[in-house]
């Protein structure tokens, strides 16, 4: 089980951490133009950070556009915190990526937070006024 620790975080097979908090699940959307994947969790004290990669499902050209959203929702799928978070890193190069990265922080964890949902939105830059979470 020490091999692959984050292997088994997001299969959700860990029953509890260390510390007695409850698992995450991940929710990864399917249905955008980019998929969300290697997505995987970490917790910091009272914080938790989420990083993965935006991925082309199939290779094509085009620039990357938009951002990734990240919620925090409760296991009734009640939303406790909905943040956009920039794309970086964008492989294997700027003209022609196939995937980009994103990674953020949520400090602290929202008290409840059961579920981190993930999501590409192909509109406009990160932080848009009026883009709803
Ligand atoms: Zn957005």
């Amino acid at each position: 089980m020490h091999a692959k620790p984050f292997l088994v975080l997001l299969l959700g097979l860990m029953p509890a951490l260390a510390w007695g908090a409850p698992d995450l699940v991940l929710e990864l959307d399917q249905t955008q133009r980019l998929i969300p994947s290697n997505v995987r969790y970490e917790r910091l004290g009272n914080s938790v950070l989420i990083s993965g990669k935006m991925v082309k499902p199939v290779e094509g050209r085009g620039r990357i556009l938009g951002h990734a959203h990240v919620q925090v929702l409760t296991i009734d799928g009640q939303i406790l915190a909905a943040i956009e978070v920039p794309l970086t890193n964008f492989q294997p190069s700027a003209k022609s990526p196939q995937r980009a990265d994103f990674a953020t922080r949520i400090d602290p964890l929202p008290v409840g937070a059961r579920v981190i949902r993930v999501r590409y939105d192909a509109s406009g830059r990160t932080g848009d006024a009026g883009d709803p979470p």
